[in-house]
């Protein structure tokens, strides 16, 4: 059976002003399992418009990746969504992993390129019998067979990209390859979120229409959050790091309490004002967590358990 488009179930009923959507990453062992299992049960009952697994470039996380949303499909009423990355896989590879997910059901796949596994931030080098883009990825799953496609958008601008031109050309170019809608790279200034969905509407009316799905992510420790970032390539705003550094104070270890609130704080202050921009869903970074997240939307008041 094909699942229901993100696209389409962005358009469904849903509660509160907007709907949300959730992304977890395959959990390394059983006690992290149990507990990725208990929050999936949480975001269960809040109806999510859909949930997204990463994959671990290069394959890391291939067998956990596809075993998890596989049960993510079968034994939840959840709309899972698979992350496929091209990097270190042959062609042959990436129609087999493809493949595996259309025999358990799972048509929904954001199609990324991936980054170096190990360092991030390391060159690129494409797989002999791989792909370099993931516009090529888009091409490939479009070919197999009938997904439903989503890609990466960067608001700073992809890291390796020379500027934000270079960028939007290479989104808008993954959006007219089939791409249905795109998420964004976690960010914390919702300008840079406002000035990537111009660009994108200026270079193409057409593919801008499509949605642009922000990516959130409640803080709740300020040493990962610098150290995420940092992986990324993108940078905390000095009015964010500020906020957080006061609230982390001068000790040796930082106060989690206090960053946490001011990360809960943070998070629902920039999705209220996305929600007044008239984005199409807010797209939570869970850090397979319930808590941050729920609190940020009860909220906005679209936590519809709390209700
Ligand atoms: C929402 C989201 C989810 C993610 N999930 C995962 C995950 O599950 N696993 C994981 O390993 N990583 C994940 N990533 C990270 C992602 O794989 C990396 O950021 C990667 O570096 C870029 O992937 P991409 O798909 O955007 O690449 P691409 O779209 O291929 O872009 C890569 C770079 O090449 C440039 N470019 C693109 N096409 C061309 C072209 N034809 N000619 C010249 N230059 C071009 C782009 O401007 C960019 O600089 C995710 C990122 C996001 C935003």
């Amino acid at each position: 059976m094909t699942q229901s488009s993100i696209v389409k179930r962005l358009t469904e009923p849903h509660a509160g002003p907007v709907p949300f959507s959730v992304e977890f990453f395959p959990p390394r062992d059983e006690q992290a399992e149990e507990r990725l299992w208990r929050t999936v049960r949480i975001f269960e009952r809040m109806n999510p418009a859909f949930v997204s697994m990463t994959y671990g470039a290069g394959g890391t996380t291939r067998d956990r990746t596809l075993r998890i949303t596989g049960q993510l499909a079968r034994e939840t009423t959840l709309l899972p969504v698979a992350h496929l990355t091209a990097v270190g896989h042959s062609i042959e590879e990436l129609r087999s992993m493809a493949g595996g997910y259309a025999d358990q059901g799972i048509t929904n796949i954001l199609a990324l390129r991936g980054d170096p596994p190990g360092d991030p931030l390391g060159d690129w080098v494409k797989h002999p019998e791989g792909l370099e883009y993931a516009e090529q990825l888009v091409r490939l799953l479009q070919d197999l067979g009938d997904f439903n496609i989503g890609v990466a958008s960067f608001p700073e601008g992809h890291h390796r990209a020379p500027d934000l031109d270079h960028d939007t050309k290479y989104l808008v170019s993954k959006l007219r390859a089939g791409a249905q809608y795109s998420i964004t790279q976690m960010f914390f200034d919702v300008e840079h979120f406002l000035r990537l969905r111009d660009r994108v509407n200026a270079a193409d009316p057409e593919q801008g229409a499509k949605p642009l799905i922000p990516g959130i992510m409640p803080i709740t420790s300020l040493a990962s959050v610098r150290r995420m970032v940092e992986l990324s390539g993108s940078v905390l705003p000095a009015d964010v790091e500020k906020r957080l550094s006061d609230a982390a104070g001068d000790g040796p270890d930082e106060n989690r309490e206090s960053v946490r609130a001011v990360g809960i704080d943070l998070a629902t202050e920039m999705a209220q004002r996305l929600i007044d921009e008239g984005v199409p869903c807010l797209h939570f970074c869970s850090l397979n967590f319930a808590k941050a997240t729920s609190e940020v939307l009860e909220r906005l008041g679209m936590n519809s358990i709390a209700a």
